[in-house]
């Protein structure tokens, strides 16, 4: 095959075992190929431009949205986690188009309300198959959005929607197999995966001590802080209290993705991994942090989880969350000609997709039925929802007082 010349950058540049352009799988439904851009450049610009990127703006992050306007939501988390993964990516000299493509794409299926809404709607959906946001970002862009007359869903290329399934870890359906058949993730998908921890360990610490949930007297018990804060210090003794957070959390930063890098590199040496089909029949994980740093970025997840995620006006709004999500599960489930016209014909009218079938196999209740359940079709419609969307609904749905 002759590589047109605008490609030619990808031969030139990527490591022998990165994924170049020209060895995707493709896509669900063929397309002619364009005439400048690569499959994954195509992929990473059809997710910025879908509707369920947009709503990313609306959802909880960790601190829901409407406390002030500085903190993360989901879409600021995922374009840290873009950046972040394309640094690594380009000197590790990864596709950065892919990785930027899975990065961009990585949240689009979390529900509103953040983890507490996972778990309200797993909870729901108990019967259905329960709820994976990995699995429900790949309905999203495989069938939910509806951008071109050819085909449903964005059409995205095997290789960015492979993240989502070997994200989910879901080896227990049919569908998701042909996935896992192909061995152990792609560099540039274990690279995702690793910039994303990285990002929330990192803007939690940020976003709490903006928000107040935690003082710079709280993180004295954590190493990882502590250190930073010290090389901060040492650098700039004259900070006043926001220029020394932001400083601390820049070091920290860059210290995970230095760390990052050199650890991968050493790896991909120890392995011998010259190529692509090294990087697929590699047995542990290639992408990752030094011990040191590990064991740094643990203990802080673990005091995270005490202090932040536990505070009490986290938990307030993730309960508050929870009872919204069960509330408007409930109430449609039980008056289905409530649903927005649109949701209720994917009742009444379409057979069930391969996920939706998959989801009824592996968790719950099989029916003969050829119609979605209708329960898996109002889980679907609030997992899309922003949490304002989520909050307004519950509104009009309980509140005596609205008129819609
Ligand atoms: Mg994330």
């Amino acid at each position: 095959m002759t590589i047109p010349d605008w490609l030619q950058f990808e031969e030139g540049w990527l490591a022998p075992y990165a994924m170049p352009s020209r060895l995707s799988r493709g896509r669900r439904y063929p397309e002619d190929p364009h005439p400048y851009r690569t499959i994954f450049q195509r992929d990473r610009e059809r997710i910025v431009h879908c509707a369920a990127f947009r709503r990313l703006m609306g959802k909880t992050q960790v601190i829901v949205a409407q406390w002030n306007d500085h903190h993360r939501t989901r879409l600021t988390h995922t374009l840290e986690v873009a950046q972040i993964s394309r640094t690594i990516a380009r000197r590790l000299r990864l596709n950065e188009d892919l990785v930027e493509a899975i990065a961009l794409s990585h949240d689009l299926g979390h529900p509103p309300f953040g983890h507490a809404g996972e778990a309200a709607l797993d909870e729901c959906l108990r019967q259905h198959g329960g709820f994976d946001h990995n699995l429900f970002g790949l309905y999203q862009v495989d069938e939910r959005e509806h951008r071109y007359p050819e085909f449903p869903g964005l059409n995205l290329s095997w290789e960015v929607r492979e993240a989502f399934v070997q994200h989910s870890q879901r080896r227990d359906l049919p569908e998701t197999a042909p996935f896992f058949a192909m061995g152990a993730p792609l560099l540039e998908a274990q690279v995702v995966d690793l910039a994303d921890s990285l990002a929330y360990d990192t803007h939690d610490i940020d976003d709490a001590l903006g928000t107040e949930l935690l003082t710079f007297d709280d993180l004295e018990s954590v190493e990882f802080w502590c250190r930073a804060a010290e090389i901060a210090r040492q650098k700039y003794p004259e900070l006043r209290r926001h220029e020394f957070r932001v400083a601390v959390i820049r070091h920290l930063i860059a210290w995970q993705v230095g760390d990052l890098i050199e650890e991968t590199s050493r790896r991909l040496q120890e392995f011998d991994i010259r190529t692509l089909a090294d990087v697929r029949n590699a047995s542990v994980p290639l992408v990752g942090f030094g011990p040191e740093v590990s064991q740094l970025k643990a203990d802080l997840e673990q005091f995270l989880h005490q202090t932040v995620y536990q505070h009490h006006r986290v938990l307030r709004l993730a309960h508050k969350g929870k009872r919204i999500l069960k509330a408007l599960f409930a109430e449609f489930v039980r008056s289905p000609e409530l649903l927005p016209p649109r949701h209720l014909r994917r009742w009444q009218d379409l057979p069930p997709t391969w996920l939706q079938r998959t989801q009824r196999s592996a968790g719950g209740t099989i029916h003969d039925s050829a119609k979605v359940p209708l329960e898996r079709v109002v889980g679907d419609y609030l997992a899309g929802m922003t949490d304002r969307f989520a909050q307004q609904e519950y509104l009009r749905l309980f509140q005596p007082s609205t008129d819609e």
